[in-house]
């Protein structure tokens, strides 16, 4: 019997897309995987915002290798820079040649501060567990060296990311204003949006319910502001200063520089054109917020990637005919501080404690797509072990 000849498949970015393909293609034994991620761990982005204001970090990272356990993937931690089409190699940062038969990219997006000076070097952010971390760590030692809140705590973007920062952060300081002793200071967070309205993206009457919430919860939406520039102590907006020293970005990101670097046909957005089976070029194959695709830009969307590139990957395999991508529109789940979250879903949009939990159930079943259900269930559980609440005190 003719054995199957057996097919290097290198899958770059240990993110949503990136793990989904290589656990879904290490089950086939004449494929030989590696994943190759600069970075050690995966990233639950959804739950940043909340390791930002107490949570724990568990709860947005978790090892890659650990993901992959004993599954035969070859992990390597290294940062992808070039790739040669003629030998079917890529090079890492490490100066490592890696040879494919097929190539899956999966590498993400990069902030974009759209060249507004002063970002750059004195924002924060929450693309990362360190970056929520820092931002933890600043809101804590300025109340601890000032005795007094910020006179204005203020995140950049009303999109999901930053209504959910928002959310969250006007109960964060509430509580540690108390922690830190400190009394009768009113708290201004405020939310900074270009578009004339917040959560453009969505339906009118979802940004009209969630901008409701926020300003009972003690939230300031400027909507139909423009920020111009930021320095150590104040901000740009709409042409006047706005004291702050902190300031958190969540408003742009821009496609990963590899492709452009590599010479991929991209799209106006910068995003690489794919085919209906996210082909960019013969075997390589381009998915998640890489790709220009009707609903890139989020987590369900990269995993769907993964799974129909992974399938097709596998049918080829056995001669059977390709599935094309029907592009399913990503299901909304945006809380807006404790206990309250937004959906929509299809037509249907539900408001407040009934978004919540579905948003809780949401997170349990993203564990589960990439864990089995009793790891998936520990981890959706690390929500609720809060972290020391102020990492630099000694209680
Ligand atoms: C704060 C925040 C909250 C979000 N909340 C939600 C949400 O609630 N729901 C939702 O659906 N989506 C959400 N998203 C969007 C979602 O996280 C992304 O759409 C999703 O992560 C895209 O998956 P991906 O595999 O394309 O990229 P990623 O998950 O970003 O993975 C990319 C991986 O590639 C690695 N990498 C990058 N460059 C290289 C290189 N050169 N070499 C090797 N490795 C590299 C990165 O380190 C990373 O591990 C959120 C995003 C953010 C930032």
């Amino acid at each position: 019997m003719q054995q199957n000849k057996i097919q290097k498949i290198v899958i770059v970015g240990g993110g949503f897309g990136g793990i989904k393909a290589a656990l879904m293609l290490s089950k086939i034994s004449s494929f030989e995987i590696t994943l190759i991620s600069d970075k050690p761990d995966f990233r639950y982005y959804p739950r940043l915002y909340h390791t930002a204001t107490g949570g724990s970090s568990k709860e947005s990272s978790i090892l890659l290798s650990s993901l992959i356990e004993d599954r035969p993937i070859k992990l390597i931690n290294s940062s992808v820079k070039s790739l040669d089409r003629v030998k079917k190699t890529i090079k890492t940062d490490k100066g490592e040649l890696i040879h494919f038969d097929k190539l899956i990219l999966a590498l993400g997006v990069v902030t974009n501060y759209f060249g507004i000076p002063g970002l750059d070097e004195y924002s924060y952010g929450i693309k990362s567990n360190e970056q929520a971390t820092r931002l933890k760590t600043h809101l804590h030692q300025t109340l601890i060296e000032d005795k007094k809140p910020d006179h204005h705590y203020v995140i950049i973007g009303a999109g999901p990311t930053g209504i959910e920062l928002a959310g969250q952060l006007s109960f964060y300081l509430r509580d540690i204003l108390k922690k830190h002793k400190i009394k009768n200071h009113k708290i201004n967070v405020d939310l900074i949006e270009a578009a004339p309205r917040l959560l453009p993206a969505m339906p009118p009457s979802t940004s009209m319910a969630v901008g409701k919430r926020l300003i009972r919860i003690g939230v300031n939406l400027l909507v139909d502001h423009a920020v111009q520039a930021e320095n150590i102590d104040s901000l740009t907006v709409n042409g006047k200063k706005l004291q702050s020293r902190t300031v958190v970005w969540t408003a742009g990101v821009t496609n990963s520089p590899f492709f452009k670097d590599n010479k991929f046909n991209l799209n106006e957005k910068g995003k690489v054109v794919v085919d209906e089976y996210f082909q960019a070029e013969d075997n390589i194959y381009v998915i998640g917020d890489n790709a220009a695709s009707k609903y890139s830009g989020m987590a369900q969307t990269a995993l769907s990637n993964a799974l129909l590139v992974s399938n097709n990957i596998i049918r080829e395999l056995s001669g059977k005919t390709l599935i094309k991508d029907v592009p399913k529109k990503p299901i909304a789940v945006i809380p807006a501080g404790k206990n309250w979250a937004a959906v929509v879903w299809g037509t249907v949009k539900i408001h407040g404690y009934l978004g919540w939990l579905l948003r809780e159930a949401a997170d349990l079943i993203a564990f589960h797509d990439l864990q089995p259900w009793w790891k998936a269930g520990a981890q959706w559980a690390t929500e609720f072990q809060e972290d020391h609440k102020c990492p630099i005190c000694d209680n």
